[in-house]
């Protein structure tokens, strides 16, 4: 097949065309050096500023304060499940994190390894399918950091604002699905991570944003490579980073950038979701499985009236150029993710193919 068709993959996930042409072109000859980026060490001049360039747009795209440092790291979201812990934590202090899904839950049992965690929140008891009111929150009586999921991948919730800590408590945030959709006020948090899959590039690197007092406060009895001091040292390059992976991020936030910054991606990702959600909503076939007030821009999960339409809609749907439909194995149903750089014209699409579904077999 030589046409791309939509793939609403939940991750690793759809990237703008431009940035996969312009990764062609440097995967080939960066910069006109003669060698192709994959192909340059990491210590010389056109690879510095490729790195320099993520690190700039990320700075500029989200108002990166200068007392913190942004990172570029491996292992995924996951290692920083237990990196965040392991650093932060000991086996006297106390954690807190907000229980919103399965990856809040993996976050939780890492951190159990290092110390005591209180569950501030959870929506387990409505499934996932909500984000804990304000007022359900319950901090603990003073807690070395406090952790959330801004977006929830696999049960398509989202919060709207961050939760907020008590005074001087440090907020953690896993923000691997919605990173860079939209502003984030980076001075409220202590630190952000997130895997590059969903919103930034391949799968490879990951992006930590992290106050410059909690590096310093980080335990230094752990293995170099587990420090954040060490990244931070050393600006990510420590070690032999994933420097295609940050090649491919660097020109993904140069696409953002280009076409208004976060604040334009937020706007666009509302437009969106809106046109899917709005569907769901009139439809008597479809439905979606999130609160309203909780849904998220980034993955819509929905439900049609029986599994075996659900069978035949995902069938359908990939006859039809539409790819990844199938929720997470551990919820069903299906699942629309419309990451940044999935096009407004895919959204309509699908809500042209939803209807037509609904009509033939309503
Ligand atoms: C995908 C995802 C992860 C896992 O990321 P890896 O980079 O594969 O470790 C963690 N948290 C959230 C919210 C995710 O969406």
């Amino acid at each position: 097949m030589s046409e791309r068709i939509y793939n609403l993959s939940a991750g690793p996930a759809v990237l703008p065309e431009e940035v996969i042409r312009s990764s062609q072109e440097a995967m080939w000859n960066l910069s006109g050096t003669g060698i192709g980026v994959m192909e340059h060490s990491h210590r010389d001049k056109a690879f510095m500023a490729v790195i320099e360039k993520a690190e700039s747009l990320c700075r500029k795209l989200a108002a990166i304060p200068a007392d913190y440092d942004v990172l570029f790291l491996q292992g995924g979201a996951s290692t920083q499940f237990f990196m965040v812990p392991m650093s932060f934590l000991g086996p006297d202090t106390t954690a807190d994190y907000i229980v919103t899904g399965v990856w809040s839950q993996k976050a939780i049992a890492e951190a159990k390894r290092f110390g005591k965690v209180h569950v501030a929140g959870t929506s387990e008891e409505q499934s996932f399918s909500a984000i804990p009111a304000a007022s359900a929150i319950r901090w603990s009586e003073r807690p070395v950091y406090a952790h959330f999921t801004s977006n929830n991948t696999i049960f398509g919730t989202q919060w709207t604002n961050e939760p907020t800590p008590p005074d001087g408590v440090p907020l953690i945030c896993d923000a691997s699905s919605d990173i860079f959709s939209r502003p984030i006020d980076v001075p409220k948090y202590g630190l952000i991570y997130a895997g590059a899959q969903k919103n930034l590039g391949p799968s490879g690197v990951t992006l930590v944003i992290v106050r410059k007092d909690l590096v310093e406060r980080g335990s230094s009895s752990l293995p170099t490579m587990l420090q954040y001091r060490t990244h931070a040292k050393e600006k990510s390059l420590y070690n032999t980073p994933p420097t295609f992976g940050i090649f491919v991020m660097a020109e993904v936030l140069a696409w953002i950038d280009r076409n208004g910054g976060l604040a334009a991606m937020e706007k666009q990702n509302q437009a969106k979701a809106k046109v899917i959600y709005d569907y769901l909503d009139r439809s008597s076939m479809f439905r979606t499985t999130a609160a309203a007030g909780s849904r998220s821009l980034m993955n819509i999960c929905f439900r049609a009236t029986t599994p075996e339409l659900e069978d035949k809609f995902i069938a359908e749907a990939k006859k039809r150029g539409f790819s990844g439909l199938k929720g997470h194995r551990s919820v069903g149903g299906m699942r629309a993710s419309v990451y940044n750089a999935f096009p407004p014209a895919g959204c309509d699409a699908l809500v042209a193919f939803l209807s037509e579904f609904e009509k033939a077999n309503g």
